[in-house]
C-alpha cells in the first residue's frame, strides 16, 4: 500500500513529523517563555483587545471569551475576536508549574506572549475591513480546500487502485486546492503579525518586551510554513503516485 511504502515515510512522513514537531515545540518555549513577562501595557485582555480595536475604529467587532489554549482567533462572519481563557488569564507558561514561586505577572496584567495574540487577531480584524485580498481569496477557496484535504487523497488513492487516472487526477486537483489555501494563508499571517507589531509599538512595548512579541509571533509562523510545506511535500508524493505510474 502507497501509504506505508518506504518512500512514503522517508520523504513525506519524517521531514513532516521533524518539521511540525519543532514548528510546535518552538511556539511552546517562546510562548511559555515570554507569557511570564509583563507587557508593562497595564491593561488586562479584553480590555487591550478593546483599546486596540477602537484605535483601528473597529468599534463594530465585538470581543468574546473562548475556552482552551492558543484557541484565539477572529471570526470574519460574526465580527467576533475570540480570545481565549489560555490569554485572557496570562496563565500559559505557569499553567503546568503552579508551585513555582511568585509569578512575575501580576494578575490582571497582559504578558507580553498575550498581548502579541490578541494584537495578531486585531490584525485580522483589520485586514477583514481593509478587505485585504490574500484574506478574501483565502476565504474564497476554503471549501474547495476542505473537501479536497478530505477527498483529494481517497480519490488518488482510488483511481490508483481500479486504475482509473481521470479518477486519480481529479484527487490530485483536489488536494492542489489544499496547498494552495495553506500558501495563501501564508501572507494572511504574516500581514497579521506585521500590523500586530506596529500596534504594540504604538502602545509603548518597545525594546526587550517587542522583541519578545516579535519572537512568539515568528513561532506562530512557523506553524504555518510547517503546514505549507507539508501540502507541498503531500501533494508532490500524489503527483508522483499518479504520474509515475504513467508507462
Ligand atoms: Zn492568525
Amino acid at each position: 500500500m502507497f501509504f506505508f511504502s518506504t518512500d512514503y515515510l522517508l520523504w513525506v512522513l519524517l521531514p513532516t513529523i521533524l518539521l511540525t514537531g519543532w514548528a510546535a515545540w518552538r511556539v511552546r518555549s517562546t510562548y511559555g517563555r515570554w507569557s511570564k513577562v509583563d507587557s508593562g501595557i497595564g491593561l488586562n485582555a479584553f480590555d487591550f483587545a478593546r483599546r486596540l480595536l477602537d484605535r483601528q475604529g473597529l468599534t463594530d467587532v465585538r470581543i468574546e471569551p473562548t475556552p482552551g489554549q492558543l484557541t484565539d482567533h477572529y471570526d470574519p462572519r460574526g465580527k467576533v475576536l475570540r480570545v481565549s481563557q489560555a490569554v485572557a488569564s496570562g496563565q500559559i507558561g505557569r499553567s503546568d508549574d503552579p508551585a513555582r514561586g511568585a509569578p512575575s505577572v501580576p494578575s490582571g496584567n497582559l504578558s507580553v506572549a498575550a498581548a502579541a495574540v490578541i494584537a495578531h487577531e486585531v490584525g485580522h480584524a483589520l485586514q477583514d475591513h481593509q478587505r485585504d485580498p490574500w484574506m478574501q481569496v483565502r476565504s474564497v477557496i476554503v471549501p474547495a480546500a476542505q473537501i479536497g484535504s478530505n477527498l483529494g487523497p481517497w480519490l488518488v488513492v482510488g483511481g490508483l487502485i481500479f486504475q482509473i487516472e481521470g479518477l486519480a487526477l481529479a484527487g490530485l486537483l483536489a488536494f492542489g486546492a489544499a496547498v494552495v489555501f495553506t500558501l495563501v494563508t501564508l501572507p494572511v499571517e504574516i500581514g497579521a503579525s506585521g500590523k500586530a507589531l506596529a500596534f504594540v509599538e504604538g502602545l509603548g512595548m518597545v525594546g526587550e518586551r517587542q522583541d519578545g512579541a516579535r519572537a512568539v509571533l515568528k513561532a506562530a509562523a512557523w506553524t504555518y510554513v510547517a503546514a505549507a510545506l507539508t501540502a507541498i511535500l503531500t501533494f508532490l508524493y500524489y503527483a508522483f503516485l499518479v504520474f509515475g505510474r504513467r508507462d
